[in-house]
């Protein structure tokens, strides 16, 4: 499962939803939000992304490790 993390804040660029073969990737308030279970591992998100706020969980960065949470969190929340 791939995850937006904070540099997705207050940009919300979009290209990452052009590329999404499944659309599973939601606009909040502020960011983008992957939703883990459409999401299919395809990676083209990640690449698009003009700001690389966009990681595979496995390689999330130490500091962003929670977002993990957090992207799925915001579909528990609906
Ligand atoms: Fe969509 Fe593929 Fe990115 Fe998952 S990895 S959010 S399926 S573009």
């Amino acid at each position: 499962v791939y995850v937006v993390t904070d540099a997705c804040v207050d940009v919300q660029d979009r290209s990452c939803v052009e590329e999404c073969p499944v659309d599973c990737i939601y606009e909040g308030d502020r960011m983008m939000y992957i939703h883990p279970d459409e999401c299919v591992d395809c990676g083209r998100c990640e690449p698009v992304c003009p700001v690389t706020s966009i990681f595979h969980h496995d390689d999330l960065p130490a500091e962003a490790a929670r977002f993990a949470e957090i992207n799925a969190g915001f579909f528990a929340g609906l």
